[in-house]
């Protein structure tokens, strides 16, 4: 059975904390290939502060940092609102089994999983990794969704089969988010250190999020 990881999000910029998640998933559950999938219209936030052309370019940028990731376009091609049960359907279209996909969160988005569109059944078209974030470990998400305990296993624990399970997986994530890479730089401070180097040059390149070169 192959393994593919798949990591959706606005990725408004990318940053050392979501490479952290797809290396942590890629080296615990085996995966051959980590897409990382910006969405093109994310459908719960408002506006992101760069364009998605900016966004998929930052993307690809952090996917040549890592021999196992890439950059996907799946949700630019289809336009629109970007619904993961979408994204997920078109690569069953593609020949991928349920099993041998693993859709990569963190425990603070997953928390929010039941306002996603088609859940409960969107848990059913691949496995779900629920990887920890600094102040929020991967296990909170057993109290918070006690309907889903039964699907629910230990990444140490877990082993492939056909049932789609939602996978906790305990990592050291970097403590940055996009929004706080977005704050420093309208404060004026650096961001090495939150980003990678060839991200950050992308940004001041191009004045994005106002900052300057
Ligand atoms: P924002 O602050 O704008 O919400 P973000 O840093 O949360 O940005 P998103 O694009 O919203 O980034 O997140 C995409 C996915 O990456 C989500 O599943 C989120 O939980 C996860 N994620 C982001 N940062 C981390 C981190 N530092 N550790 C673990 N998971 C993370
Ligand atoms: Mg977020």
């Amino acid at each position: 059975m192959r393994r593919l990881g798949v990591m959706g999000g606005t990725f408004d910029p990318i940053h050392l904390g979501h490479l952290d998640v797809a290396r942590a998933a890629a080296d615990a559950l085996a995966l051959e290939e980590v897409r990382l999938v910006p969405s093109f219209v994310p459908p719960h936030r408002t506006a992101p502060g760069a364009s998605a052309y900016h966004r998929f370019a930052m993307v690809s940028l952090a996917a040549a940092s890592h021999k196992r990731f890439t950059a996907s376009d799946e949700e630019f091609r289809r336009g629109g609102p970007s619904y993961t049960a979408d994204t997920l359907r078109g690569l069953h279209a593609a020949g991928f089994a349920p099993g041998e996909l693993f859709f990569l969160t963190g425990a603070d988005a997953f928390a929010e999983i039941a306002t996603w569109k088609e859940y409960p059944a969107l848990l059913d078209l691949s496995h779900f990794v629920v990887c920890s974030r600094p102040g929020h470990e991967a296990d909170m998400v057993r109290g918070l969704l006690p309907e889903l305990s039964e699907r629910m296993v230990d990444g140490r624990e877990f082993e492939a089969g056909a049932a789609p399970r939602v996978v906790l997986l305990d990592a050291d994530t970097a403590n940055v988010s996009s929004s706080g890479v977005r704050r420093a730089i309208a404060a004026g401070q650096a961001i090495d250190g939150m980003v990678l180097p060839s991200v950050a040059a992308h940004i001041r390149k191009h004045g994005l999020y106002n900052a300057r070169q």
